[in-house]
């Protein structure tokens, strides 16, 4: 038998990732449900086909033109003006947190965030030997911010992760905290041993913690609510950015319905963006990546003109759970964290054996299920009164039709 050489801190670990199942009704990673329109898909195809023709060559390795296509959507979305030099992209957001940790992460480095949070964040620390703090949220999932400030100023991190929308939770961040958080951060990072030698504690070494907003979700976002996007924009008296420490996580996974073109991006400072950089495999954006995001983003109002109506569907289903007797948190993204069950597990194999996929995530005896199509998310109720064999709905319908009588 051979015994490969597996990292000792790899053994006994599985890969990330919920059950892949074939079911009609798969609400579990708070994908959008609708697919592309016929004219969506052909452009797509056909902006493929061209790339196909110069596959002996490898792609632009800078993208220049996709960074700058992105910005003019992050200006469209979020009123926001960045230049493609502010932008960055990987395959998904999962990996621009990859390359973030890879660039200002490492041994003897430290990445704090506050728990539930996106189980993803652990493992980015762990693939680049980054130590993994975690402190916790409220009872009801927001941040304190004098808790992040004094956990900020005991580790000294190198990167502070905060999801905004939050996810298991749906849970935004006022633009206010997200600012102290900023101030906060300010020299508070880990020591720059680099230029300091020995003295690692002298004040003229100190770093500033970079904090990465993880946006996947903002454009769910409820009227009002702000994007950290808004803070890349501010500067100080001489011209230079405010906040140079700040990165903001897209993706196109989410609202924008294209979970499978695996394409995520981050808004920050040029000189942050620059050394991502340094960290990324040469060539890491395939052309046809490349050339399929260029041309989804050409579709952006089509493609988001659902994202209204599924924040709809969201702010249903939270009222629907609670007229049921279950405590469902308010939520800026598209799916709704709800409980508690007694045996959560259970109630998630019920909504299964009826073809209907959600997650265990969360605090115990919680679930989240995302938002799907109307349809969709009648099959979702009728089964969850059916496995949980709650009878409120009924006796409230009986109410109403009497009343109607
Ligand atoms: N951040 C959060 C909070 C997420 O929930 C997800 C996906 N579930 C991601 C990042 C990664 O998304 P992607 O890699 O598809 O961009």
């Amino acid at each position: 038998m051979t015994v490969l050489p597996l990292r000792p801190d790899l053994q006994g670990c599985e890969p990330y990732g919920a059950p892949e199942l074939d079911v009609p009704v798969r609400l579990n990673v708070n994908e959008n449900p609708y697919p592309p329109s016929p004219a969506v898909v052909a452009d797509i195809a056909a902006a493929a086909g061209r790339a196909a023709s110069g596959l002996n060559r490898y792609p632009d390795r800078d993208f220049p033109g996709l960074r700058a296509a992105l910005a003019d959507y992050l200006a469209a979305e979020s009123g926001v003006s960045l230049g493609g030099e502010q932008v960055w992209a990987a395959n998904g957001s999962n990996e621009v947190m990859a390359h973030v940790l890879q660039a200002f992460g490492g041994p003897g480095r430290t990445c704090l965030s506050f728990t539930p949070t996106y189980s993803m964040y652990p493992e980015y620390a762990r693939d680049t030997f980054t130590r993994y703090v975690t402190g916790p949220r409220r009872e009801d999932f927001t941040v304190d911010v004098g808790a992040v400030a004094a956990a900020i100023a005991r580790e000294r991190p190198a990167v502070l992760i905060l999801a905004s929308p939050n996810n298991p939770t749906g849970t935004a961040l006022p633009l206010n905290d997200v600012v102290a958080v900023l101030e906060a951060a300010r020299g508070h990072g880990p020591a720059d041993t680099a230029t300091s030698g020995d003295s690692a504690d002298s004040a003229d070494t100190a770093t500033d913690c970079v904090v990465v907003i993880d946006e996947a979700y903002a454009e769910f976002r409820r009227p009002g609510v702000p994007s950290a996007l808004e803070l890349l924009e501010r500067t100080d008296a001489d011209g230079t950015p405010r906040y140079p420490h700040l990165a903001v996580t897209r993706t196109m996974s989410k609202a924008f319905g294209m979970a499978g073109l695996r394409l995520g991006y981050l808004a920050a400072s040029a000189e942050l963006v620059d050394m991502l950089r340094i960290v990324r495999l040469p060539y890491h954006l395939s052309a046809i990546s490349q050339a399929a995001a260029l041309a989804a983003l050409d579709h952006r109002q089509e493609l988001m003109s659902q994202v209204a109506s599924l924040r709809d569907e969201r702010d249903a289903l939270v009222e629907w759970l609670r007229a049921h007797g279950w405590n469902a948190h308010d939520s800026d993204a598209n799916f709704v964290l709800f409980g508690p069950f007694a045996d959560r597990e259970a109630v998630w194999r019920g909504l299964l054996e009826r073809g209907v996929l959600i997650r265990v995530v969360g605090p115990e005896g919680y679930l989240r299920a995302c938002v799907g199509t109307s349809q969709e998310m009648e099959r979702f109720r009728t089964a969850l009164l059916a496995v949980t064999g709650n009878t409120t709905g009924q006796a409230t319908t009986l109410v109403n039709e009497e009343k109607n009588a």
